[in-house]
């Protein structure tokens, strides 16, 4: 409900009208970076104290990376509900797969294609 009543609103909301799915995915990394911005000048401001205004200032940040999420899914023909539809479906392969932890973006397959990922095959040896 509240998915659909944000991509409403927030359908009249964008300005740009070249490079769609480019546009917003640079904002996006943009307002992340708007995130840690805050997050550090906390750490050297407030030694690292996450006060009441700190959060609300990081919180208003979130919503502008949200914006440019559901901005690039909405370029793409996609909604949020789709994007966390993905995030949940990933999460719980990487829980079944107990692959969690590490890096890659399809790693909740590692265990799938246990040679194709030995690093020792990389180099033939
Ligand atoms: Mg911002």
């Amino acid at each position: 409900m509240i998915l659909n009543e944000y991509e409403k609103i927030m359908a009249t909301s964008k300005v740009y009208d070249t490079l769609p799915i480019i546009y917003p995915a640079l904002g996006m990394n943009g307002e992340a970076g708007e995130v840690a911005e805050k997050v550090k000048k906390c750490i050297r401001d407030n030694n690292g104290i996450f006060g009441g205004q700190i959060k609300k200032d990081i919180l208003r940040e979130l919503a502008d990376v949200l914006w440019y999420v559901w901005a690039t899914a909405d370029d793409m023909g996609f909604t949020l509900e789709d994007v966390m539809k993905i995030g949940i479906e990933k999460v719980q392969e990487r829980q079944k797969t107990n692959t969690v932890h590490g890096s890659g973006d399809n790693r909740e397959k590692i265990n799938n294609y246990p040679e194709m990922y030995m690093r020792d095959n990389w180099y033939g040896d």
